[in-house]
């Protein structure tokens, strides 16, 4: 017969709802605030207000040095509380705390914890009916699962996924995570362990209710019962009474029922809850119509219905009523029976839920046939048809909706992950090119900087260099010259006469040697700085009349050395002839004394005679004027002799070129003349 109370009705233990105790004390555990937390589970339900004083002290005394593990426990608590209120600032409350545990998880954690923060996110959105996103949450709930080794949290978390399962009508998943919550609790063992384990059992039997498994269900709620009685834990006893009776009426064990359901209304009398006692009256009084023992069904229903009436509880009233029209069309008042069904029924349609409907409409189907009324009974059956189908649809299409919605969360969340990470992948590379441009402006620096290096590098160098090749210049200069006159020396000649030598054809020259007359006189009679005055002096009127290609060499003390370069002999005499004019034109001049000089010169050219040089080289050439030059000092000085060719082959006069150029002259040998100054 209608029962007035289906299983999925029942409300949660309160205990499965919560957190629960832990013993291991591990490094992110403050075991004195463990302790207080354990306490405050115990107090919660027997002293609500101490309870709620101890978890504010307890609150008061989180900091940033609590270990995070007892720190997350404690919020979780609170947070809990909060909700439980009931009061709209309470939970803006917990919402707030809750965002700000969350923040938590960014933070160096343990698994342990982080499991707890997800897991009351899940209970959060449970209360909060939001199932599909209590789905998804359950997915990242599991993701840490694998790797959570507190046994209270465990057993809490498995609760919650069962719980979340039942709800969800996915039965035999929700068993498989009370399984699991009970393995939890074999590592627990404190005192709240027989009230974490009849919670277990209760979730399981409704699960076995749900699944009309009634063999499972029985003993588990007879187990129960016997369990919870022993241990004065009997806060929801009413309610295992009525699930039992339900059960052991859905088996037809009548008998059992009907005490079970004298016991829960007599619990519910004692414990003054007139609703629940009136619910049971209403079970006994469908079990009495199962056996057909209406007259004793009748007198319970209609104490009852007074007494519903007067507590104004119409859905018991109506139930009640619907009952009582079933027996009156039973005892044969067929027509007021079913008129008081229809009225009762008439209620339901308009407030009642659908899957109660039909087990309304089967029993006023079975009136009908009982009554003959077959086109009503057709009507009936068919709008019990027409439920079922339109129930079956809603369900359908309800499945259909959550698992779209379910599925839009999901592929949200993974849009949301994928956009996350192509956020970091972008930053990533903005990172690099960064990177790139930095190593780049870097790399640029460096070189700028080793440019500017180099170049000062390469001007020192140059400057160096410059410097070098001014120091080889006045090297080269200091060696080619004479210190004091400025003029060249020796090795200028040697080196001109090589640099010669090395031409294929060297182009025709002439040797003008000239020497002071009587220097040593100048420097016994006037001194020797008037002496070296004088041969700057006579340096300087020399140079004048060279011409740029020409040589001027000191050659000697007072010696000098001219390498001509003048083709025509008239232009070489008319050059001895001033030579000699300029030379003792005008006296030296030195601190205020007059000195008067001459010069005696000897002159060849070079080659001489045609003679190739290399049989008859510069300096055995230079030999030769020096004879003539000897002849002008021995001819009376400030003259010039100038050797100027051979009237006899080379052969016949070369012995006498040497050593005996008067000798030569004699013999008319050369041809020879002579400039005076
Ligand atoms: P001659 O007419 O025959 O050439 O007679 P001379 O005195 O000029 O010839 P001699 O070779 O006897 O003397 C040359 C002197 O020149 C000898 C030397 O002391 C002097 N003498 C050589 N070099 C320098 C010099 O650089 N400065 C000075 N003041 N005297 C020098
Ligand atoms: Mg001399
Ligand atoms: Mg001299």
């Amino acid at each position: 017969m209608t029962a007035s109370v289906s299983p999925s009705a029942y409300a949660y233990t309160q205990d499965l709802d919560k957190p629960l105790t832990v013993l291991s004390i591990q490094q992110a555990q403050d075991a004195e605030l463990e302790a207080q937390l354990d306490r405050y589970l115990n107090l919660e339900f027997r002293e609500p207000e101490t309870a709620a004083a101890l978890l504010q002290s307890i609150v008061n005394q989180l900091d940033d040095t609590t270990p995070i593990e007892t720190y997350v426990r404690a919020r979780t608590y609170q947070i809990l509380a909060k909700f439980y209120s009931r009061q709209a600032d309470d939970e803006t409350e917990a919402m707030q705390l809750l965002t700000a545990l969350q923040a938590k998880a960014d933070k160096p954690i343990t698994v342990n914890a982080l499991t707890e923060i997800n897991t009351l996110q899940l209970q959060v959105l449970l209360l909060k009916s939001q199932l599909n996103e209590a789905y998804l949450q359950a997915e990242t709930v599991k993701e840490y699962l694998a790797d959570t080794n507190n046994p209270r949290i465990l057993y809490w978390t498995h609760g919650m996924l069962g719980n979340l399962a039942r709800t969800d009508g996915q039965f035999e998943q929700a068993l498989v995570h009370y399984s699991s919550a009970m393995d939890a609790l074999q590592q627990l063992n404190d005192d709240r362990l027989l009230l974490r384990r009849s919670s277990l059992n209760w979730q399981t039997a409704l699960v076995y209710t749900e699944l009309k498994n009634w063999t499972q269900a029985r003993p588990l709620l007879e187990n129960l019962i016997e369990e919870v009685k022993k241990h004065g834990q009997d806060d929801y006893l009413g309610d295992l009474y009525l699930a039992l009776g339900y059960v052991l009426s859905m088996q037809k064990d009548f008998q059992a029922a009907e005490q079970i359901n004298q016991q829960g209304h007599d619990l519910a009398r004692a414990r003054k809850q007139p609703s629940l006692a009136l619910t049971f009256m209403n079970n006994q009084a469908s079990i009495l119509i199962e056996e057909q023992r209406y007259a004793e069904a009748k007198t319970m229903l209609e104490t009852a219905l007074a007494e519903a009436e007067a507590l104004e509880d119409p859905n018991t009233y109506q139930i009640m009523r619907l009952n009582l029209g079933y027996i009156r069309v039973m005892q044969g008042d067929t027509a007021a029976g079913l008129a008081q069904m229809e009225a009762a029924y008439a209620y339901y349609e308009e407030f009642g839920v659908k899957t109660e409907l039909e087990g309304h409409l089967e029993w006023l189907a079975k009136a009908y046939r009982a009554a003959g009324d077959y086109l009503k009974l057709a009507d009936t059956l068919q709008k019990q048809m027409a439920l079922r189908e339109e129930i079956f649809s809603e369900n359908r299409e309800k499945r259909i909706n959550e698992l779209q919605s379910r599925y839009d969360l999901k592929s949200q969340a993974q849009r949301i992950t994928i956009l996350q990470q192509q956020n970091d992948l972008q930053e990533e590379l903005i990172k690099n090119k960064q990177l790139q441009q930095q190593i780049t402006l870097l790399f640029i620096i460096l070189m700028g900087l080793a440019a500017v290096m180099l170049v000062q590098l390469y001007r020192k160098v140059r400057r160096s260099n410059l410097r070098l090749r001014e120091m080889n210049k006045q090297l080269e200069y200091q060696s080619l010259r004479d210190p004091l006159t400025g003029l060249y020396n020796r090795r200028a000649m040697q080196e001109k006469m090589a640099k010669r030598h090395q031409e294929s054809q060297p182009a025709r020259c002439a040797l003008l040697l000239l020497d002071i007359d009587f220097f040593k006189h100048i420097n016994d009679h006037y001194g020797h700085a008037a002496g070296d005055a004088v041969l700057i002096e006579i340096s300087q009127r020399l140079q004048a009349l060279c011409q740029e290609s020409e040589l001027l060499i000191r050659w000697g003390g007072e010696e000098f050395l001219i390498v001509l370069q003048r083709p025509q002999q008239d232009d070489i005499d008319q050059l001895c002839q001033t030579l000699l004019h300029k030379v003792s034109e005008l006296p030296v001049l030195f601190e205020g004394k007059e000195i008067p000089v001459t010069i005696s010169g000897g002159f060849i050219n070079l080659p001489f005679a045609g003679v190739p040089e290399h049989q008859f080289n510069w300096e055995r050439v230079l030999q030769v004027a020096d004879m003539a030059l000897y002849l002008s000092k021995v001819n009376g000085r400030n003259q010039i002799n100038l050797v100027t060719g051979l009237n006899v082959p080379f052969a016949d006069a070369e012995p006498h070129l040497q050593s005996d150029l008067s000798g030569a002259i004699r013999e008319n040998m050369i041809q020879l003349h002579t400039i005076n100054g």
